[in-house]
């Protein structure tokens, strides 16, 4: 079986003045010293990209985007293109959030369209899917999720080039986390469509308390994750759960 090391990444979304978002990429880079199982990575807001990513030099902690555009420069007021996450120091760039499918009406094929942007910019493109609560009880979540994978995923992938994060909308900032076995479920529909040695995350309310028996199963290869990731120590506990 392809070997998959966890990665434990901390999406900041809209939070952090300078002086917070700089002590937490202190307190995570100081915490990093210690022994871990673990890739790390931190996906602050891009007005602290750059003083993040200072401050991370040398504690192999990685530095992630939350979004790209498409294209690589142009007429696209208050967007930021793969090529500058690059330039600012990013590894990865977490596409298809599903903040931005919701809130923004990002399609599948826009969210292939960042991937692809992603790829040309020498990024890790994040690649997130989830049901809502309405497809969960419909019993589409299997279906949702596959169509999403067949929509969002350009030909092409690898492990160097693709994650995907496994994030039910419903469990994303609520606390309610689906049942192991759902989430082993779907994480084996994922893992069928990717390549073998491609990481499959899981995210939604993950805290210190139920990473260990969510980061145990099988088919999770990390976490994705959001609130818990303010606070160092949570992120730190979260990261040393991966067994
Ligand atoms: C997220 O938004 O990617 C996320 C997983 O958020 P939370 O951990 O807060 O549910």
């Amino acid at each position: 079986m392809a070997e998959r090391k966890p990665l434990v990444a901390g999406n900041w979304k809209m939070n952090g003045l300078r002086a917070d978002g700089l002590a937490l990429a202190r307190a995570v880079a100081e915490r990093a010293r210690q022994p871990h199982r673990c890739d790390l990575l931190v996906c602050p807001p891009a007005t602290l990209l750059i003083a993040v990513g200072e401050v991370l030099a040398g504690s192999g902690v990685g530095l992630g985007g939350q979004d790209c555009h498409p294209e690589p420069k142009g007429a696209f007021t208050g967007d930021i293109s793969a090529e500058m996450l690059r330039d600012a120091g990013c590894s990865h760039a977490i596409v298809g959030h599903s903040e931005r499918r919701h809130a923004c009406g990002e399609t599948d094929a826009d969210v292939r369209a960042k991937t692809l942007a992603a790829w040309r910019a020498g990024l890790v493109a994040i690649v997130c899917v989830g049901e809502t609560r309405a497809e969960r009880e419909a019993g589409r979540a299997t279906a949702l999720v596959a169509g999403q994978l067949a929509g969002s995923l350009p030909d092409g992938a690898d492990a160097g080039k693709l994650i995907v994060a496994y994030e039910p909308v419903w469990a994303i900032g609520t606390g309610l986390t689906p049942t192991l076995a759902d989430i082993a479920e779907i994480h084996a529909v994922i893992r069928t469509r990717i390549p073998a040695d491609t990481r499959i995350l899981y995210g939604g309310s993950v805290n210190p308390k139920n990473a260990g028996e969510i980061l145990a199963l099988g088919g999770v290869d990390g976490a994705l994750v959001g609130g818990a990731s303010l606070k160092a120590e949570d992120f730190w506990a979260i990261a040393q759960a991966c067994g």
